[in-house]
């Protein structure tokens, strides 16, 4: 699966509000869900996430791999249609996060801890699931993507960035 990826902090499409998929909809955008996991899967593309925004669909539409931490070696990666964090903790953890979108820019943004996402898969059947850590943080990192947030919106603390030679 070739995507072009959309870039850039003032990038359009990656600040507009992305649509719902309406249910007439729905079979439509079960397959480009699965493409995104698809192309999330590719170790290729160097992603754990993505958002159809990204990849210039303006729709609710997220891929996310649901790792407890970067560790993780077994781990599932999913399509959500229509996410929505219904629930979290108050506590938040700050971490390390980066985006195909802004290449080359990494920093620390506070997320919280737990949440609890409900969603469409791409089965067209209602879930509705508990995460913490990295999978935690990957979900509202793609679900702000769908609001035209970008991680760099919420960066407390810039990584010194080295050359990459
Ligand atoms: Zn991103």
């Amino acid at each position: 699966m070739r995507f072009t990826i959309q870039t850039g902090k003032t990038n359009d499409i990656l600040r507009t509000k992305s649509e719902n998929v309406t249910s007439a909809e729905l079979r439509k955008y079960t397959r480009l869900a699965d493409d995104m996991v698809r192309y999330i899967k590719n170790p290729e593309n160097g992603g754990v996430g993505l958002a159809a925004p990204q990849i210039g669909v303006s729709k609710r539409i997220i891929a996310v791999s649901l790792l407890r931490d970067g560790d993780d070696e077994n781990y599932r990666t999913i399509a959500m249609i229509n996410p929505e964090i219904v629930d979290h903790t108050e506590e938040t953890e700050c971490d390390n996060e980066g985006c195909l979108s802004v290449p080359g820019e990494h920093g620390d943004v506070d997320r919280w801890k737990r949440i609890k996402v409900s969603y469409i898969d791409s089965s067209l059947r209602p879930q509705s699931m508990l995460l913490s850590g990295l999978a935690a943080r990957i979900v509202q990192h793609e679900v702000d993507h769908l609001d035209g947030i970008l991680f760099t919106d919420r960066v407390k603390k810039w990584e010194k960035v080295l050359s990459q030679n």
